[in-house]
């Protein structure tokens, strides 16, 4: 294992003991293996370096193109909720930093992750920040995450970092049976909604309102 807390950051190990107690204690951190993911695959590597000493802060952080790296409870609880287990295809849109597609990849082994990003000078940026770390079961992707990776499909596991409206039909339908995907939900804001590919259709599993997300952009609204 990757020795990420070498002895100049242990300013870093110090703050991320705290997020967890935190996390802990709000209920958006409650299994051992999230625990290991989110110990194992440093935030720090994944924010703009004049941001890295608030890397363990629990809020969203800016990066490039007026876009965000996910807030650690809200990525916590998305990632319990997905259920990953080992040898997974996951299929990721709003790759952002990378960070929420490395802690997938840590969960899915020997599985494997494709994350889809829209803007190109961010796609560049996570797989640099992947490669720096040597998380090789990952393949970022510039383009439209509306229209999944038909290619690539079906997914066990579907995440989307990004506010949708509505699901986009392409990713329902390059869902694996008993796949579950899940969405931030809504126009202004967002409910994390968590789908089940069933013998009798999607079903609705887990629904929880109160999020603000970066908006999926799609032809209608960019
Ligand atoms: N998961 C990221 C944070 C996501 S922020 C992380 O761990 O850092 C949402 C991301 O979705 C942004 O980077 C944004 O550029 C991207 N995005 C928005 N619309 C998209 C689309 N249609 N296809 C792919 N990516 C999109």
């Amino acid at each position: 294992m990757l020795n990420i807390f070498s002895n100049k950051n242990t300013d870093y190990q110090k703050r991320l003991e705290n997020l967890i107690a935190a996390m802990r204690q709000n209920g958006f951190l409650t299994n051992e293996k999230m625990e290991s993911a989110i110990r194992n695959i440093p935030r720090h590597e994944f924010v703009p370096s004049h941001l890295k000493n608030r890397a363990y802060d629990d809020t969203p952080l800016p990066l490039l193109k007026d876009q965000t790296i996910s807030q650690p409870s809200v990525v916590s609880r998305m990632t319990e909720w997905i259920d990953v287990r080992k040898g997974q295809k996951i299929l990721e849109v709003g790759c952002g930093s990378g960070w929420q597609a490395a802690l997938l990849s840590y969960l899915v082994e020997d599985g494997f992750v494709f994350s889809i990003e829209r803007h190109p000078e961010l796609a560049n940026y996570a797989k640099r920040n992947l490669e720096r770390l040597k998380i090789k079961n990952i393949e970022v992707i510039a383009g439209d995450g509306n229209k999944g990776l038909p290619s690539r499909s079906p997914f066990h596991r579907i995440m989307i970092t990004a506010a949708c409206k509505r699901i986009p039909g392409a990713l329902l339908e390059q869902l694996d049976d008993n796949g579950l995907l899940l969405a931030p939900v809504g126009e202004h804001y967002q409910a994390l909604t968590l789908i089940k590919k069933t013998t009798k259709g999607f079903v609705e599993i887990k629904n929880e309102p109160g999020y603000i997300f970066v908006p999926l952009y799609n032809e209608h609204n960019k």
